[in-house]
């Protein structure tokens, strides 16, 4: 069968890294950098990951003809009340960096006393949302617990990785191996859900 091209709306690398493999037997991957028309910043104003990566898929997908995958992502902290949430991406400030992220959770966590792992629960979280035509046709989801790390361990990822520990490991997502992330983490978990839609929606193997 002839595989459709899908555009993974991002211009993060290690997004289309972490989904370009798990769509290839499906379909034709591209991402934002490989359509001239695709403006460079889309404006997320939504308040949930669902909200924006809706917002992020059918801005693009009004862009361009072919289907568009969006992921909006982020951390919650429970000892923080949920934050950086939606806000991860630019939660040390704008201009945003992961070393001011990853500083202003650290300091945040310190400020809040939260010393045992039991106090610095954590889970990523990720909506992937489908697109075609300006018309948003399916969304998916996956999160991925764990705690926050004391201090940042580790190259491997972006982000938090760094800092983040899943549950049933001793080791950051930065430590761990793209393999082994790739296998628990929020956005391989929502891509299992798009991959299972694939099967069964466009009969594509
Ligand atoms: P988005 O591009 O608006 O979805 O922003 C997502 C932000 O959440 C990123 O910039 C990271 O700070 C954080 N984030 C999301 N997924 C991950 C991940 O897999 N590892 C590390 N940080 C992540």
């Amino acid at each position: 069968m002839d595989k459709k091209t899908i555009c993974i709306a991002t211009r993060n690398r290690h997004k289309v890294e972490e989904m370009a493999p798990a769509l290839a037997p499906f379909w034709e991957v591209k991402c934002s950098a490989d359509y001239p028309g695709i403006s460079e910043e889309i404006e997320e104003t939504g308040g949930t990951f669902l909200a924006n990566a809706t917002i992020k898929a059918v801005a693009t997908s009004l862009a361009i003809s072919d289907y568009v995958l969006a992921d909006d992502s982020g951390l919650e902290v429970d000892s923080l009340a949920g934050a950086p949430g939606v806000f991860s991406a630019r939660y040390g400030g704008i201009p945003s960096s992961t070393e001011k992220n990853n500083a202003k959770l650290l300091e945040e966590l310190d400020r809040a006393g939260a010393t045992t792992p039991e106090q610095r629960k954590a889970r990523y979280r990720c909506v992937l949302v489908l697109a075609k035509e300006g018309q948003a046709l399916a969304s998916f989801d996956g999160v991925c617990e764990g705690t926050i790390a004391s201090g940042p361990k580790g190259t491997q990822g972006f982000g938090y990785d760094p800092l983040f520990v899943p549950v049933g490991y001793v080791k950051t997502f930065g430590q761990l191996t793209g393999k082994t992330k790739a296998n628990l983490s929020h956005r391989a978990l929502a891509l299992k859900k798009f991959s299972l839609w694939c099967k069964e929606s466009c009969g594509r193997q």
